[in-house]
């Protein structure tokens, strides 16, 4: 399945009237964070395929043009703390970045970050009985430790996040939050164990490569 994964910065070629002949094999948008929500709705709504998301760490409540807060992308399924299956893909999602100011609700501790891992266990070992594997793709706003991270702490990647791909071994974990000099030679691309690390900062277009 084509999926197109948008994440930190809205860009022209999605957010264009001609969306559908940049983007005709897209079967699903995938969300990693740090987007306005309207710009996730438009996508949606242009594309007419489902959206998953997470938050990202300046995510905040956003005035539409009618006057409404809204603190969610409409018509789009946040997948934070949440694991649900998918034509057959079991997706999961744990947006937000590491902590470092007390300026978005969207920042974790490590340990914080943990408890959230610790919490979808349950569900990972129920797919693990139910389908023989946990975990098939993995949707965080910020990338585990040791890989595409950034050195100072904002961007520092969760210890967590890599113990969990150690554990369930999902065959994708995709990212975003990682985007200075990303037009710089940036690795985006990690195979590590079981899992490829795609870093979707921006927009790209991924073959979920599952059978
Ligand atoms: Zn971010």
């Amino acid at each position: 399945m084509y999926v197109l994964a948008l994440s930190d910065e809205v860009v022209p070629l999605v957010y264009s009237l001609n969306i559908r002949d940049h983007f005709p094999t897209v079967k699903l948008i995938l969300g990693c964070g740090d987007l306005p929500y309207y710009y996730l709705e438009y996508a949606v709504t242009m594309l007419g395929v489902p959206c998953f998301y997470v938050h990202g760490n300046h995510d905040a409540p956003e005035l539409t043009g009618n006057g409404e807060v809204v603190a969610e992308a409409r018509g789009c399924t946040l997948l934070d703390d949440h694991v649900l299956r998918h034509q057959g893909i079991i997706f999961a999602g744990l947006g937000g970045s590491m902590h470092y100011n007390a300026d978005s609700r969207y920042q974790y501790t490590e340990r914080d970050m943990l408890l959230r891992v610790l919490w979808l266990t349950p569900h990972l070992l129920f797919n693990r009985l139910r389908y023989g594997r946990d975990l098939d793709v993995l949707l965080t706003h910020a990338p585990p430790a040791g890989i595409h991270q950034g050195s100072d702490l904002a961007h520092r990647g969760f210890r967590a996040l890599r113990w969990l791909i150690e554990w369930a071994r999902p065959r994708y974990l995709i990212h975003g939050h990682i985007h200075q000099n990303y037009r710089m030679g940036t690795k985006t691309y990690t195979h590590y164990k079981h899992t490829v690390i795609i870093n979707a900062a921006s927009h790209r277009v991924i073959w979920l490569d599952l059978h």
